[in-house]
C-alpha cells in the first residue's frame, strides 16, 4: 500500500463540494433496513459512510429504513447498533424512517395537491400489464385523471383504513412513456394492515422505499447519500421527488457493492440458512455477518483494514475471502496472546524425568516483550500433536522420530527413544529422554536442534472443545450456480474436536481475548462455553492453508 492513498471518487466529490462552499459540513448516513443481521457488505458501507464523516469533520446518522412492517424487528435493530459500535463508529443521531411517517404522508398530500400523484384502484397485475417494457412505452391507468379532490379524499380513506391490502395504491404522476421504467408512475404508498415494530397499529399505509428513502435523506439534511450501484436507475426519481417537493436537495452517489467468494451476501439468503438450520444462528462463526465474525474472533481493526484495502469502486467485482483472512491474521499476529493447546494428542513420557516433579516454566505471553511472560507447568507426562511424530521420518523432518531430537517450546530438548503402537498400528505413546541443561533461557547443553514444537503437561492440562471452520460453500459464487445456492454448502465447514488439551492458564480465558495457539492458528473463547466446558473457535489458521477445490 502506498503511503499517500489517492482519493476515491466520492472523496473527490466531497472535496470539491467543500472547496466550492456548497456545504460547510458534510452529513452522511448509514440506512439499514432492520430485517436481518448486518453482513460484511454492510461493514463496507458503514466504513465508507462513517469514514467520510470522520475524515471531513462531518457527521453520520444511523437511520433505520423501517418502512416494511412485515419483515422488521427490534431484535435486528439492536444487533445493528451493536455491530456499528463494535466496528468502532459513533452515530450523530439514531433515526427511524418510521419517525417521518406523518411528514411523509404530508409530502404525499402535497404531491396530490400539485396534481403530481393519484390513487390507483388497479391491482398489482393490472399495473404491471400497463407498465410497458424497456423498449415499449406503458399505458395510462384508467384512474390517472382523477381530480385532485377525489385523490385527496381517497388517500385520506386509505390512511383511515377503509380499504383492504392491495385495493388501492398511491402513484406519482410522471410519464408512462419515460425511458426509465422507474419514472412510469411509480408507487409511493401501499396499504398494509400490519403491525409495525415501532408505530404499532397507527398506520395501515406504508411508503415505498423510493418515497421514504430520499425524503428521509432530505429531512435530515444529508449532504451525500451513498448507496450501491443497483440504485442508479432510482436516482432520477430520487431527484424528481426532491425537486417537486422543493425540499433539501440531497444528492445520491452510487458505489459497487462488496461481493466475496465462498459465501452469500443477501439477508434473504442468510435468513434461509438460519431458518433451515444449515447454520446454528445468524452469528454462527461460518456466516458472513458482522456478529459471526466478532464471535469467531475477527477484530474490528481487521474488518476496517479490509474495507480500506478493497477501496471504493464504480464497478462490481468479487473479493477473495482470503484477503479478509489475511487482514485478520495481520492484526492478530501483532496482538494475540500466545498459548499452547494440543488438538490431536499423542502421549509423551520423559523416562528420565523424576516422577511427581513439576516445574513452572516461563514462556512469552505475546508477540513482544511488552506482553510479559506467564508460567506453564511441565512434568513427566506430556501431550504433543500426533502429527509431530513420524515413525519413518520424511526428508527434512525436524520433529520427533525414533532417535530424533526436538525442542519443546519454552522447555527442554528431548530425544525420542521409543514408541508404542496399539492393535490398529496407531502410535499411542512415545518415550523420550530430556537434557536438563538444555532448558530454554539457560541452555548450556551445546545441543542444537531444528524443530520446536508445542506441548501441554498431561497432569495439568484442561480440556476444551475446539471448533475449526472452513468455507461455508464449496464454490466461489454459490448464488450464480445452477440450482439452489444451498446445494453448494460445504458439508465439512465445521469440524469439532471434542477433547483437546489446553494449558491450564486458558481455564480463565475470557470472551473477547484472542489467542495464538502456537502452530495451530488464532483462537478465541466461544459464547457456548459453560462452567463445565470450555469452547474455543479457530478464528483463522496461521497461514493461508486454503486451496481452491
Ligand atoms: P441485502 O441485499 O443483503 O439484503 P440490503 O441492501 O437490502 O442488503 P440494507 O439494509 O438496505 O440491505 O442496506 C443498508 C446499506 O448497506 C445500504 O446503503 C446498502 O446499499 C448497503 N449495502 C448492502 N449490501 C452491501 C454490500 N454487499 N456492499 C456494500 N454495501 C452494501
Ligand atoms: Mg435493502
Amino acid at each position: 500500500m502506498s503511503e499517500e492513498k489517492s482519493l476515491n471518487f466520492i472523496e473527490e466529490i466531497i472535496e470539491e463540494d467543500l472547496k466550492n462552499g456548497k456545504y460547510k459540513n458534510i452529513l452522511t448516513r448509514f440506512p439499514p433496513e432492520p430485517n436481518g443481521y448486518l453482513h460484511i457488505g454492510h461493514a463496507k458501507s458503514i466504513c465508507l459512510n462513517f469514514g467520510l464523516g470522520l475524515k471531513y469533520g462531518g457527521q453520520t446518522n444511523l437511520r433505520f429504513d423501517d418502512t416494511n412492517p412485515v419483515k422488521e424487528d427490534t431484535e435486528y435493530v439492536d444487533s445493528i447498533k451493536e455491530d456499528v459500535k463494535w466496528l468502532g463508529f459513533n452515530w450523530a443521531n439514531e433515526y427511524y424512517a418510521s419517525d417521518y411517517f406523518d411528514q411523509l404522508y404530508d409530502f404525499a398530500l402535497q404531491l396530490i395537491k400539485k396534481g403530481l400523484a393519484y390513487v390507483d384502484d388497479s391491482s398489482a397485475e393490472e399495473i404491471a400489464a400497463l407498465k410497458g417494457t424497456p423498449t415499449e412505452p406503458g399505458k395510462d391507468s384508467p384512474y390517472r385523471s382523477r381530480s385532485i379532490e377525489e385523490n385527496i379524499s381517497l388517500f385520506e380513506e386509505m390512511k383511515a383504513g377503509k380499504y383492504k391490502d392491495g385495493e388501492k395504491v398511491l402513484r406519482a404522476k410522471i410519464d408512462m412513456a419515460a425511458t426509465n421504467m422507474h419514472m412510469r408512475d411509480p408507487l409511493l404508498y401501499r396499504i398494509k394492515h400490519a403491525h409495525h415494530h415501532r408505530t404499532g397499529d397507527a398506520w395501515c399505509i406504508y411508503p415505498m422505499y423510493d418515497f421514504a428513502h430520499g425524503q428521509s435523506d432530505s429531512i435530515e439534511n444529508i449532504t451525500h447519500s451513498i448507496c450501491t450501484l443497483e440504485f442508479i436507475p432510482h436516482r432520477e426519481l430520487y431527484d424528481w421527488l426532491i425537486e417537486k417537493l422543493e425540499i433539501f436537495p440531497t444528492k445520491q452517489y452510487e458505489f459497487a457493492r462488496l461481493n466475496m467468494t465462498y459465501t452469500v451476501m443477501s439477508k434473504r439468503r442468510l435468513l434461509q440458512l438460519v431458518e433451515e438450520g444449515h447454520v446454528s444462528a445468524w452469528d454462527d462463526p461460518r456466516m458472513p455477518t458482522i456478529s459471526a465474525m466478532r464471535r469467531r474472533g475477527f477484530t474490528p481493526e481487521s474488518l476496517r483494514n479490509f474495507c480500506e484495502k478493497i477501496g471504493v469502486a464504480k464497478r462490481e467485482n468479487m473479493i477473495d475471502f482470503s484477503l479478509l483472512e489475511f487482514c485478520v491474521r495481520e492484526d492478530l499476529n501483532k496482538s494475540a496472546l500466545r498459548a499452547m493447546a494440543v488438538l490431536d494428542p499423542l502421549k509423551l513420557i520423559i523416562t528420565n524425568y523424576p516422577d511427581g516433579q513439576t516445574e513452572e516454566l516461563i514462556s512469552e505471553n505475546g508477540p513482544d516483550e511488552a506482553y510479559g511472560t506467564r508460567t506453564v507447568p511441565f512434568s513427566k507426562e506430556l501431550w504433543i500433536e500426533q502429527e509431530d511424530f513420524m515413525e519413518v521420518p520424511a526428508k527434512k523432518w525436524f520433529r520427533f522420530a525414533p532417535g530424533a531430537m526436538v525442542r519443546l517450546k519454552s522447555a527442554y530438548i528431548l530425544r525420542c527413544d521409543d514408541f508404542v503402537k496399539d492393535a490398529n498400528g496407531k502410535v499411542t505413546e512415545i518415550k523420550c529422554t530430556y537434557f536438563p541443561e538444555s532448558k530454554s533461557g539457560s541452555d548450556t547443553s551445546g545441543l542444537s536442534v531444528k524443530g520446536t514444537i508445542h506441548w501441554v503437561s498431561a497432569q495439568h492440562a484442561a480440556q476444551a472443545e475446539i471448533r475449526l471452520y472452513d468455507r461455508l460453500f464449496n464454490v466461489e459464487n454459490p448464488s450464480s450456480e445452477e440450482g439452489d445456492f444451498k446445494d453448494y454448502i460445504n458439508p465439512n465447514s465445521l469440524q469439532v474436536i471434542p477433547n483437546a488439551y489446553i494449558e491450564p492458564s486458558l481455564k480463565t480465558a475470557a470472551i473477547g481475548t484472542r489467542y495464538q495457539f502456537l502452530r495451530k492458528g488464532y483462537f478465541c473463547l466461544d459464547k457456548d462455553t459453560t462452567a463445565d466446558k470450555l469452547v474455543f473457535n479457530r478464528t483463522v489458521t496461521l497461514k493461508d492453508a486454503f486451496v481452491k477445490k
